[in-house]
């Protein structure tokens, strides 16, 4: 039911990629606590780390503060570090305190960090003794959101991926959506799969450990973020059936999207068209608004968040961009090839960064936007160039219909803003 998208004569899925291991310059995995404690309820996280990795969470959640928190940092010492305390002893004592204080607590996510993996501290054989420990009322999971082993987004990608080998076993026949959305926007989804008659849907994550998430051989998921390359392995190791689409940004990745959905659950096309007839009315227009500032503007992505792929193409065939380079930390061909395959042919796709290399590619195109990590735009705008940080487009809703005139404009407020700026000088 894709055949009313028209490709290009020519997409970028067959394009060499440029692969770079150099100097990187991104958040590291913790970052992804501040949307997940949102998400999951009853969920809480411990990162076992140092003084910075609490700075990190606290400035990057400092709105929070007045909330009951949902993370916090057990803070290696020097002596920890030297080796001379008992870090998992004093780990169990850290979580019975936390467990005895908070009973809304339901699952435990203990989250590595950098120091915790310098001094080798095995979170899983800790996970293992406080499940045994605090079972049933909470299920304690661990993963790595170390700045050594992820980018930003990949923290999102190793929690969900640890909770994949615990869901439990299914055979009916389900579609799992897995990624984190806002809530707002995760009811819009739920509401046009229920109008199409797709169901039942489960989510991962859900909002609480009790949902009825589980997985099996009839179960089939579709991804709405495109860094869950961990996870989807995970699942289909579980034996689930990947559902490959376009992501869902702008009226054509979300029909897109749709489509491959409604499709593989058998929705007739009058269903589908239906259903999403006035809302892709609605997106259409709100696109055409706010791309009025982009059109044949040239754009030109840092590696950072894996959304680069998905929203060149957005730029590209929804507002009339021209994608200049698309840097992604990591390309995986069975969650990012149907965006390359609707991105015109023309742009350096690159894998990874060396991110000397790839500024002077960036200053030798001196392109009229730049998308990037909060690192580099600074230097850049000094240098007159106008950008986007990247992590605004991760928290921000920006999937699906009714957020896709959001998403054009999120670009559209930067390139306005340099004009104003110039104007001005
Ligand atoms: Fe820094 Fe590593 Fe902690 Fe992230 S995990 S805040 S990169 S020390």
């Amino acid at each position: 039911m894709t055949e009313h998208l028209s490709p290009p004569t020519a997409g970028c899925r067959s394009t060499p990629v440029l692969k770079e291991r150099g100097q990187r310059e991104v958040f590291c995995g913790l970052t992804g606590i501040i949307w997940l404690h949102r998400k999951m309820q009853d969920a809480f996280f411990l990162v076992v780390g140092s003084r910075t990795c609490a700075h990190l969470l606290q400035s990057a959640a400092g709105v929070m503060i007045f909330a009951e928190p949902r993370f916090a940092t057990a803070i290696l010492e020097e002596s920890d570090l030297a080796g001379l305390n008992d870090a998992h002893a004093e780990l169990d004592r850290t979580v019975s305190e936390l467990l005895a204080r908070r009973p809304d607590i339901r699952q435990l996510f203990l989250v590595g960090s950098c120091p915790s993996e310098v001094i080798k501290l095995d979170l899983g054989r800790a996970a293992e003794r406080l499940t045994v420990e605090h079972a049933p009322r909470v299920r304690v999971l661990n993963y790595s959101g170390s700045g050594i082993e992820t980018t930003f987004t990949q923290g999102e990608d190793a929690c969900l991926a640890s909770m994949v080998p615990v869901l439990p076993e299914t055979q009916a026949r389900e579609l799992l959506v897995v990624g984190a959305l806002p809530d707002v926007v995760e009811d819009q989804m739920l509401g046009l799969l229920d109008a199409m008659g797709v169901g039942p849907v489960r989510l991962l994550p859900a909002r609480h450990i009790d949902n009825t998430t589980a997985v099996g051989p009839n179960t089939q998921f579709a991804l709405v973020q495109p860094f869950l390359g961990d996870t989807h392995a995970a699942l289909v190791r579980r034996g689930a059936t990947h559902i490959a689409a376009p992501f869902p940004f702008g009226d054509e990745g979300t029909t897109a999207w749709l489509s491959a959905v409604a499709h593989a659950f058998g929705v007739s096309d009058e269903t589908f068209a239906r259903v999403t007839e006035a809302p892709r009315q609605r997106a259409r227009r709100a696109i055409a608004q706010a791309s009025e500032t982009l059109n044949g503007k040239s754009v030109f992505f840092f590696p950072d968040s894996q959304l680069e792929i998905p929203l060149a193409r957005f730029l590209a065939r929804e507002c009339g961009m021209q994608p200049v380079e698309v840097g992604s930390p990591y390309i995986h061909d069975a969650l990012h090839g149907p965006d390359l395959d609707l991105l015109p042919a023309g742009p350096t796709i690159s894998e990874g960064q060396d991110v000397d290399k790839q500024l002077d590619r960036c200053m030798a195109a001196r392109p009229d936007l730049t998308v990037c990590g909060l690192g580099l735009a600074n230097p850049l705008e000094a240098q007159g160039l106008s950008t986007k940080w990247a992590i605004e487009l991760v928290f921000t809703p920006v999937h699906f219909y009714e957020q896709a005139g959001d998403l054009a404009s999120l670009f559209a407020r930067s390139i306005k803003r340099r004009a104003i700026l110039e104007a001005a000088e």
